[in-house]
């Protein structure tokens, strides 16, 4: 969501020194290495000792659970809940209908959901293979079991006499109807309700689906390659050479001025479109559109918005049309300052390298702002006038700082204190995960967030999946960057991607690395019990080292403060049924309270009270946050205009079928009509990625 800058360098150049700031228990839990603590070398994590031995920690499996002390227990706890899901399946087949039906639902749900979700993220997290293949495994296993009872027309029926009885849901209170309701709503999404030759298709295009979507997404991440002799001397020495060829697997987004060709050829070349992945792209969009007309919507947008604040994909659009009109004039301004400052390019670039004859060139081909300079001229814009240095500010926002500054922040605002709890040996997949108790002033405690911030090797770092493994780039042939450059009014690249999405009420994505995954729901138990929700944080932070914390950029502090917005909504959402807890919640609204902690993270009275010096202990000053705060309204009417042209070709694509024309014309149109410069030629577009990722 925000265009990063990395650390470069910064840790080189500061002097290292014994810290001598103190921290509060929270700040120092990640702010200072653990001391002590071994790695599970021997294989203890598979012993069940300590209880009554005093010598030995008592071990635990991953996240308590005692059965996942060892790769084998997820085929226990699959089987328990298999069974339990079966026995719950029954009773509620065979009692008349109720309030209890309802309850029994949630029960069956969670009972499934406590090990799909779990083993959803130790899939994903888990270093070791072992635990990894074990869960996949039980991932399937459990997805089976769910899609059996999707189908489950008996299981169905039960609930539909239950919202068939208008006296018996006129009975019920708010709550109960509406996740009865919202089961309902996801028996109907599968398509239950059809004869058995639809109901067929319906599974078969679900699964189609999932398919055609996991091809796209690996398929946005492959680089391509050109040939050599296509790019000028200057500019392939950039890119990784192979062979005759040179490969592109990014956007070179951040090249500097001198290397703008090198922007232009990353642009041109990695965005260069791939028939195949424009065929499963139009494939995907059709057969979204058929799977939603087979359960009784009009269009994909339709079913996709059923149950979300916005509703249907008409007030969305007209949302969309409005606020387009309301930015216009400042994102149009916003443009100009760029290209205002791609005319006064040269004199700052001969000054600086003294390359000659530049000048005449730059001015040939530089008059206006080009589709790939965007990106890099607002951060070079917002730095200059605003001196924001990253490394200026990462001192004062220390990791254990920024802990500290939420704890005080929730305890203001809620009533509510973290805690730093040491883990018990095999609870945590990792040594250097963290876990905080959640804990009310007069609630007691709330539930546990487990922070898995570091970056380690194999961390997976997009979309909540392994990275993908390129093997083979993708040949691009003519693409030929002219000596005169290219022609005018191209369009700005979308570089800066907002993903926002709750996969499957499992978790949220913000740009790469940074998620939330719900382990537990929270739920009121049949005995009065409430059973505490479990989530974890995972982000790609710097690992700290003995005499340096890690130091956030100030958008890395963002970002955290957005992240741990859902973990405490997830401790706050405490609702009878797990079915609606936390961010279980309509999609659009979950991003609501994460959205909320960005503004506390940008105001001065947050942040004077949490940011200081690592070492030395001194409060960020006032200015330098003015000019962080100022900075990020810079060129932000342009940035949220992208989002804009984002969301309206997203309801395109998934609005009325067939498509009038290919999806790249309507890229085309879309982008004109909401972004305002036209596309380029032979390029795809990166907004493809958000558009098919939901
Ligand atoms: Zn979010």
């Amino acid at each position: 969501m925000l265009v990063r800058r990395r650390l470069g360098g910064l840790r080189a150049g500061l002097r290292v020194r014994r810290v001598s700031t103190t921290w509060s228990p929270v700040g120092a839990a990640f702010n200072v290495q653990p001391q002590g603590r071994q790695l599970d070398l021997f294989g203890e994590r598979g012993g069940t000792a300590g209880a009554g031995n005093p010598q030995k920690p008592y071990l635990l499996g991953l996240f308590g659970v005692p059965e996942l002390s060892a790769p084998e227990g997820f085929r226990i706890a699959q089987e328990t809940a298999l069974r339990k899901a079966d026995e719950l399946v029954e009773r509620v087949c065979s009692m008349p209908p109720g309030p209890q039906t309802v309850a029994i639902f949630d029960e069956l749900s969670d009972s499934l959901c406590r090990v799909a979700d779990l083993a959803d993220f130790v899939k994903l997290a888990h270093p070791e293979a072992a635990f990894r293949e074990a869960a996949d495994e039980a991932c399937r296993s459990i997805g089976t079991a769910v899609e059996r009872l999707n189908t489950n027309v008996e299981l169905y029926q039960s609930l539909q006499k239950l919202l068939a009885d208008k006296k018996l849901v006129d009975s019920l209170d708010p709550e109960t109807r509406r996740v009865a309701e919202l089961f309902m709503f996801d028996f109907e999404i599968s398509g239950i309700h059809l004869d058995k030759e639809k109901r067929k298709r319906a599974v078969d295009l679900n699964v189609k689906i999932l398919d055609l979507s996991s091809t796209f997404l690996m398929g946005t991440n492959f680089p391509n390659k050109i040939e050599k002799r296509l790019l000028p001397e200057h500019v392939r020495q950039h890119f990784e050479p192979a062979g005759d060829h040179v490969v592109v697997d990014s956007l070179h987004a951040e090249a500097p001025d001198d290397l703008v060709r090198v922007r232009e050829a990353a642009y041109k070349v990695f965005l260069y479109p791939d028939a195949g992945q424009l065929q499963c792209l139009e494939e995907l969009l059709s057969s979204r559109d058929l799977l939603a007309q087979l359960v009784g919507y009009p269009t994909y947008a339709h079913r996709a918005l059923q149950g979300a604040i916005a509703g249907n994909p008409e007030t969305v659009m007209q949302f969309l049309e409005k606020l387009s009109d309301k930015l216009s004039e400042r994102s149009n301004d916003d443009m100009i300052l760029q290209s205002d400052h791609v005319s006064l390019w040269p004199e700052w670039a001969l000054k600086r390298d003294g390359i000659p004859g530049v000048r005449t060139l730059v001015l040939t081909w530089l008059e206006e702002l080009m589709p790939w300079d965007p990106p890099y001229y607002s951060g070079v814009i917002r730095a200059e006038r605003y001196n924001i240095e990253p490394s200026l500010y990462c001192p004062f926002f220390s990791l254990g700082a920024c802990m500290d500054g939420l704890s005080v922040l929730f305890h203001r605002l809620l009533g509510i204190s973290l805690h730093a709890e040491q883990p018990v040996r095999g609870e945590v997949w990792c040594e250097d995960v963290r876990k905080l108790a959640v804990v009310h002033e007069s609630e007691g405690l709330l539930g546990y967030i487990y922070c898995d911030f570091f970056q380690r090797a194999d961390k997976p770092h997009q979309f909540g999946a392994h990275p993908v493994q390129v093997t083979k780039p993708v040949d691009v042939e003519g693409v030929v960057l002219t000596q005169e450059g290219p022609g005018k009014h191209e369009c700005p690249v979308p570089l800066a991607v907002s993903i926002s999405s709750i996969c499957c009420g499992l978790s949220s994505v913000h740009g790469f690395g940074d998620c939330h995954f719900t382990i537990r729901g929270g739920r009121l138990k049949a005995d009065g019990d409430y059973q505490l929700p479990v989530v974890v944080l995972m982000l790609n932070l710097p690992c700290p080292s003995r005499n340096l914390p890690t130091l956030l950029t100030p958008g890395m502090m963002e970002n955290l403060f957005h992240e741990m917005g859902h973990a405490m909504h997830s401790m706050l959402g405490r609702t009878r049924y797990q079915h609606v807890t936390g961010t279980r919640c309509p999609t659009d609204f979950a991003e609501v309270p994460s959205i909320l902690m960005e503004y506390f993270a940008n105001d001065y009275r947050v942040v004077h009270q949490f940011a200081r010096h690592y070492q030395t202990g001194q409060v960020l000053p006032r200015s330098m946050v003015s000019r962080l705060c100022e900075s990020k309204k810079l060129c932000a009417a342009a940035d949220l205009q992208l989002q804009v042209f984002y969301a309206a070709l997203d309801q395109v694509y998934h609005g009325q079928h067939p498509l009038r024309r290919s999806t790249t014309d309507i890229l085309r149109d879309t982008q004109e009509k909401f972004y305002g410069l036209p596309y380029v030629p032979n390029t795809v577009s990166l907004a493809f990625r958000p558009c098919v990722c939901h």
